[in-house]
């Protein structure tokens, strides 16, 4: 029997817990036999305390053993590849990539989550399509990515539940921005789900959590070595979230610019972060590529519409109407102008996130409703050189009022300069 103040105590004071502790504190939790008050102050002393490699490996351990594992690998005989972004603004990556990999023949389900705050999720983004059903039971998921080759779904109810509710818990105490927790959070979940092999796409910057270089790297190398202990193959790519990726932000418009991006006809950021990401995938694949060949075939699965009819059958066969037609569109469209000429020196994603949340494409408390409808295209990103008066970006709203406020917040994310800022790469480092 633990005592959990005392090992709240022992934390507090700078001590380490044996993984024997930190199972009984986590399932004891999951149990409802340990209070939330009291994973509350655990949860802070690590904040300020950390956790050690091993102790971040138990905990891991310990919230996935809260709930049932899926064995997709065993399931359909083949080695199943999964990807993850630590969630930023713009980020409809998913969408594009499900479609390419599954196109090149490499089975791809995945577990994703709704967006909080000024971040989107992919099942919003998803749930846009009239119709498309993200709630799958495991039987389902796992038949549909047998016979379609792709299912995108809501985490279920008895995957990694201790996460649920310590995530739940995190949000409302200020620890949520813990590299130890945020990677066994992470990682208990791509594990329980059954990956063997996981691409990560850490952001980085003024949108993300991360937002440094070096405070990324320390949450990818903690990912990385979580996914080694527990036998996976991991890769983690460090990439742009200063600005949003793409240009739509916005559940609809996200899922429109996911869609031409399969065409062939996407923003260059998103395009490039698609083929990349999808390339690593297939590296990682039972394909026996590696990525440069891995890059070839994503290519070509574009290119030959492959992607696209794959994304036909994936929406099709989740319940959801493919057509572009079928989403929705907001009835009110404004324009940002540039003030003056200039380069555009900076576009902040968390503005631009923020204009769409207020827009009411994105929720404050986990129980607000969504319009997908709504949301911002930015124009011209950081490096574009500008004229007076041109398009910035437009507003999606559902009335004149919210539009103009939106276009108020979405012009201060813009920072105009008599120069061009220096480039920064999209894709900061890639780690293995
Ligand atoms: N995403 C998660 O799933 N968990 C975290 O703790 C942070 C981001």
């Amino acid at each position: 029997m633990i005592h959990p103040a005392q090992l709240i105590q022992r934390k507090r004071d700078g001590g380490e817990l044996s993984a024997d502790e930190l199972r009984e504190l986590v399932l004891g939790y999951a149990r409802e036999e340990i209070p939330d008050y009291q994973l509350a102050a655990f949860c802070m002393a690590v904040y300020f305390r950390g956790l050690t490699s091993s102790e971040t490996y138990a905990l891991t351990e310990a919230m996935i053993a809260s709930g049932e594992t899926i064995d997709l690998g065993a399931a359909l005989g083949r080695r199943v590849v999964d990807k993850h972004s630590t969630g930023g603004v713009g980020d409809k990556t998913s969408l594009a990539v499900g479609p390419i990999v599954a196109a090149c023949g490499v089975p791809f389900g995945k577990m994703s989550g709704r967006g909080l705050g000024h971040t989107g999720g992919t099942l919003d983004k998803l749930e846009s399509i009239p119709g498309f059903r993200v709630e799958l039971s495991r039987d389902e998921f796992v038949e549909q990515v047998r016979t379609v080759g792709l299912a995108i779904v809501g985490q279920t109810a008895d995957l990694v539940p201790a996460d649920k509710k310590l995530y739940a818990l995190r949000d409302v105490t200020a620890t949520v921005d813990n590299v130890s927790l945020i990677a066994a959070s992470i990682m208990s979940k791509k594990i329980a789900a059954g990956a063997d092999a996981i691409v990560l796409d850490v952001k980085v910057g003024d949108g993300a959590f991360m937002k440094t270089a070096a405070d990324a790297a320390i949450l990818a190398e903690t990912m990385l070595d979580l996914g080694r202990r527990a036998g996976r193959e991991v890769v983690c790519m460090l990439t742009d979230m200063d600005q949003p990726l793409g240009s739509a932000v916005g559940n609809a418009l996200e899922l429109r610019e996911a869609v031409a991006t399969l065409n062939g006809a996407g923003p260059k950021d998103f395009g490039e972060l698609v083929l990349d990401a999808s390339a690593r995938l297939l590296a990682l694949s039972d394909l026996g590529v590696d990525v440069a060949g891995g890059r070839r075939l994503a290519e070509e699965a574009v290119a030959n519409g492959s992607a696209r009819s794959t994304y036909e059958r994936w929406i099709d066969a989740q319940g959801g109407d493919p057509a572009e037609s079928a989403l929705p569109r907001a009835p009110v469209v404004a324009q940002v102008e540039a003030p003056h000429a200039g380069y555009v020196a900076r576009l902040g994603a968390t503005a631009v996130g923020l204009a769409a949340l207020r827009l009411g494409a994105g929720r404050r408390t986990k129980d607000d409703a969504i319009d997908h409808a709504v949301g911002v295209v930015c124009r011209r990103k950081r490096g574009d050189e500008v004229a007076a008066g041109e398009v910035l970006a437009e507003v999606h709203a559902r009335d004149e009022r919210t539009a103009a406020e939106a276009v108020r917040v979405v012009l201060g994310a813009y920072e105009l300069a008599d120069e061009p800022p220096p480039q920064r790469p999209l894709v900061l480092e890639v780690l293995a």
